[in-house]
């Protein structure tokens, strides 16, 4: 039903549709403000099945998004090929000719990891199966908050009160990016970082 619309995979011997990624599969994330998504990289959050905004601080359960509805649909349109709203920091990088996460991550996982056979068969199981899968999880990024004194360079002010700090401090704090659950590092650090001379520069050695 799907293989004719598949394209050549890079580091694998399956093939995979140009927006095909393993984490709807293997992945679930919870963002500090209580939010649930199926990638960090990805913009918005996962909904409940009538369509509202899964809110863990609200009382949704986390345990009802492995199979919901959003996640299947999720699946369903990576293996059919068609674009997964929230995955656009991935098609954009691929617009560009730039190797994106989505192409590294089935590197990472459907090629070098130990269990990639594993994975592999969890997601052809589900394909036949209405994209439910039955296994847990592989991998879960659970961010309970956001007290932090490190301030890495590629996390974000939604993550870290050090660097939530560090921009209020430089005047460069923005309240619209922050209600964002996700959105690219760099477009709030990286910008922050490259234009104002007081933050700290990247040492490159
Ligand atoms: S395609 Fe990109 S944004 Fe979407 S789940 Fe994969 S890595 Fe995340």
């Amino acid at each position: 039903m799907v293989k004719q619309n598949l394209i050549q995979g890079t580091e694998t011997n399956m093939t995979y549709s140009k927006t095909f990624c393993p984490y709807p599969w293997i992945h679930v994330m919870t963002q500090p403000s209580s939010t649930v998504n199926f990638c960090c990289v990805a913009n918005g959050q996962i909904k409940n099945d009538d369509g509202s905004i899964l809110m863990l601080n609200k009382g949704d359960d986390i345990g009802t998004v492995w199979n919901n509805n959003h996640y299947k649909k999720i699946r369903r349109q990576m293996i059919e090929g068609e674009r997964v709203h929230g995955c656009e920091p991935c098609y954009d990088l691929e617009d560009l000719g730039i190797p994106s996460y989505r192409e590294n991550y089935i590197k990472d996982w459907l090629g070098f990891h130990p269990n990639a056979d594993q994975i592999q068969q969890i997601i052809d199981r589900s394909i036949d199966n209405d994209y439910e899968v039955e296994e847990t999880p592989q991998y879960l990024d659970f961010r309970l908050g956001t007290l932090c004194n490190l301030r890495c360079r590629m996390c974000q002010s939604q993550n870290s009160s050090a660097i939530y700090k560090e921009l209020k401090d430089e005047e460069l704090y923005n309240e619209e990016e922050r209600d964002k659950d996700n959105h690219c590092f760099m477009c709030e650090r990286g910008d922050s970082i490259q234009h104002n001379p007081n933050i700290r520069k990247p040492s490159i050695t």
